[in-house]
């Protein structure tokens, strides 16, 4: 959700306490955090105005001294609140409001007969539209008059502007930020004539073709002394989103700010819509943790990426969970594997979690030494069993593998075997780790640290034991 622009502060205008009453109220409930204040005529109107900097005033046609028109006009004269929206609520959609409200600068009028109900979704479009003056601008630009007079518009309006006076530095800067680093910038407004090598339309050209910033991931707007058509058709084929031509006009300029914003904004929200729904598709909403799609995904990619070796596959089984559900029910049952998913991402953030089925989970461990594997699964086996959620005993049975032992393992090999060693686990008593050694053999936990403190590998060797050698089979 984007916030609302319309926050603090709003002032209604209007005769009747009940017209006042209604608006104030459905202005309070639509526009999160308001501060309605109201007051019944032109004069009490500006006395407030100018003691106060209001964020919205909305006022009824006629008023007992002035018209709501004449007011609109003195308001724009008023230093703080030259564009403070101003909306005039009408009876009927007045010919004079029509005729004269652009030039006295009334910002928008709704016409009150169409209900109120109607008022509150005009004010939730208003505020939409009004919504994009927030921004970080690169303003590049080498005459220091024109900048001195420049920034405070923008700063005026709300943007955070950094200034640099050469396309030399501003290349430096979106070039640190296309590598992540660095300010964030929203927009680019540039001289097009710059002192040293690279002009406007050298700065335009690297950011389109050299970074490869789209006219909507990172718009830009250049100022041109120049009105010759062959320039502005140059610039556009440069990749400018657009121009203005100096000597800058503010509300010229701060329109062309405006739409361009509205693109920014509108590239970043789909942009993040996009990054929302690609993680809900591979996060298991009960658990948090992965689903079984991400592991299919880019599971083998993880097993592969020279960065995570070596790489201990694990999987965990919640032991008699069926008796839990039976006896707790299937709600609380739930519970306890979001609690379980909760612990994994909280506890050991540096492993990567999938829900694998019901109640099993495959952990891939990147950068884990076996001798921290030994210790970390079964201090991970502990926590568990101490976690006792709603007073329930909580145990698991883990199955783990050290992947760099079988390099020519895909993924779906590695879980096999972690889960031979998993179903001997179980077999062996259950809350408990054991490791697979190869196809035929694995090894309690206790074994696999014994074998690590004698500085032998974990290999197979004809003195350790079998102890299971049965599989479940998929
Ligand atoms: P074991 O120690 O041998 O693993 O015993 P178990 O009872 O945990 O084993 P089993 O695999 O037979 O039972 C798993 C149960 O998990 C069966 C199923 O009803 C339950 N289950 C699977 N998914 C969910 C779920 O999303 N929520 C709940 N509450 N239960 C689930
Ligand atoms: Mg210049
Ligand atoms: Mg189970
Ligand atoms: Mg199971």
């Amino acid at each position: 959700m984007t916030e609302s622009v319309i926050s603090n502060r709003i002032l209604v205008v209007d005769r009747s306490a009940v017209s006042r009453e209604l608006v104030a109220r459905m202005l309070r409930s639509g526009i999160h955090e308001s501060e309605v204040i109201t007051c019944k005529s032109g004069a009490e109107a500006l006395r407030l105005i100018s003691e106060r900097h209001f964020d919205l005033i909305t006022t009824a046609l006629m008023l007992p001294d002035i018209d709501g028109l004449d007011l609109c006009q003195r308001i724009r004269q008023i230093s703080n609140h030259h564009y403070t929206p101003v909306v005039v609520i009408s009876g009927d959609a007045d010919t004079r409001l029509l005729k004269e409200g652009y030039a006295a600068g009334v910002t928008d009028y709704f016409d009150k007969s169409q209900g109120y109900h109607a008022f509150t979704k005009f004010i939730e479009e208003f505020d939409k539209r009004n919504q994009w003056l927030v921004g970080h601008i690169l303003y590049v630009e080498d005459s220091k008059t024109v900048a001195a007079m420049t920034i405070p518009i923008l700063e005026k309006h709300g943007l955070t502007v950094t200034h640099v006076t050469s396309a030399e530095e501003a290349y430096n800067l979106l070039n640190g930020m296309r590598h992540g680093r660095g300010e964030e910038f929203d927009l680019i407004i540039s001289d097009f004539y710059l002192e040293f090598d690279m002009t406007g339309g050298d700065l335009l050209h690297a950011i389109r073709a050299r970074m490869h910033y789209s006219r909507q991931e990172l718009p830009v707007l250049i100022i041109t002394g120049d009105e010759d058509t062959e320039t502005q058709v140059e610039l556009f084929h440069a990749g400018a989103n657009d121009f203005i031509v100096k000597p800058l006009v503010e509300e010229i300029m701060m329109a062309r700010i405006r739409s361009l914003l509205m693109i920014k904004h509108q590239y970043d929200t789909l942009q993040a819509q996009a990054r929302d729904m690609e993680k809900i598709s591979i996060t298991d909403t009960l658990t948090g943790v992965y689903n079984r799609r991400f592991l299919m995904d880019s599971g083998e990619t993880i097993r592969q990426d020279a960065e995570s070796q070596p790489l201990w596959v694990s999987i965990i089984d919640i032991d008699h969970f069926k008796h839990i559900n039976d006896s707790q029910g299937h709600l609380i049952g739930d519970h306890v594997l979001a609690g379980l998913g909760k612990l994994f991402l909280r506890k050991i953030p540096d492993a990567t979690p999938v829900r694998f089925g019901g109640e099993e989970f495959v952990l891939l461990f990147p950068n884990l030494k076996p001798r921290d594997a030994v210790t970390r699964l079964e201090k991970l086996r502990r926590t568990v069993e101490a976690l006792n959620p709603y007073k329930i005993p909580v145990t698991i049975s883990i199955g783990a593998i050290d992947a760099s032992l079988h390099p020519e393992k895909s993924l779906n090999e590695l879980i096999k075997l972690a889960d031979q060693a998993l179903y001997a686990a179980k077999e062996n008593g259950r809350n408990r780790v054991y490791i697979a050694v190869d196809e035929e053999q694995v090894i309690p936990i206790e074994e696999a640290a014994r074998l690590m403190l004698a500085g032998e590998k974990l290999a197979r060797t004809e003195e350790t034991k079998v102890v299971a050698n049965n599989s479940r089979l998929y």
